[in-house]
């Protein structure tokens, strides 16, 4: 496992490499992310920002998207993996924003998490990036690096990697983190092809040693 000397030195790297990691999914506003999130359970952000353009144009509050009958939201999202499941929680959850939170999007990680197709992970990622709260959101990619790179052990569960994250990272830095880490798995420590011969982590990274070391036997 690493030290946590050697984490900040993953922090600082990961810091050089994307400097300007940010969500990649487009919104205006809360309602919007809210939105892009939940339909990009198990779906690219790409396919996601490309449904979006053309949904968040006819589609701009939760009465919105309760007024139309289901069929059409579906028929509007229907490129989007599990877009049957999710058109149903995109209703669901704009009923309870409408009949609980007039209309507005709650700010807490809790009252997220209550909402319906919200997660921990959706929580995480909407409170950090429309409300700035401190959150280091797990998803794929960010599970992958930090257990290739020895942050966290391979048997870890999703949550176990999410606490272990925010204890061996300072609380002001869990938000870029997060963006960096989700950066430096899609673009760099890929999850079938990682980048391991040119990353600037090989010195600490276990797992890319392993690779290499497999590679030039080859
Ligand atoms: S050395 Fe390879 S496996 Fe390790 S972090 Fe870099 S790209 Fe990922």
């Amino acid at each position: 496992m690493l030290t946590k000397k050697d984490i900040n030195i993953v922090l600082e790297k990961i810091e050089d490499m994307f400097p300007d990691a940010e969500c990649e999914l487009v919104h205006d506003n809360p309602f919007e992310l809210l939105i892009a999130v939940v339909l990009s359970a198990q779906c690219t952000d790409a396919l996601v920002n490309k449904v979006t353009e053309d949904l968040f144009k006819k589609y701009k509050t939760p009465e919105d998207y309760v007024n139309v009958p289901l069929e059409e939201l579906q028929r509007d999202i229907r490129s989007i993996g599990l877009y049957r499941n999710k058109s149903k929680n995109i209703r669901k959850l704009c009923t309870t924003l409408i009949e609980e939170y007039g209309g507005v999007v709650p700010n807490t990680k809790q009252e997220l998490e209550k909402l319906a197709g919200v997660g921990r992970k959706t929580a995480n990622v909407v409170a950090s990036v429309a409300f700035g709260e401190p959150a280091i959101a797990v998803d794929t990619h960010v599970e992958r690096v930090a257990k290739r790179l020895g942050i966290c052990r391979w048997k870890d569960s999703v949550l176990e990697v999410e606490k272990t994250l925010m204890r061996k990272i300072p609380k002001e830095e869990w938000s870029n983190t997060h963006h960096r880490l989700i950066f430096f798995g899609r673009y760099h420590c890929k999850a079938k092809s990682p980048q391991c011969e040119i990353c600037p982590l090989l010195d600490l990274c276990r797992e890319g040693q392993k690779r290499m070391r497999k590679s030039s036997k080859v």
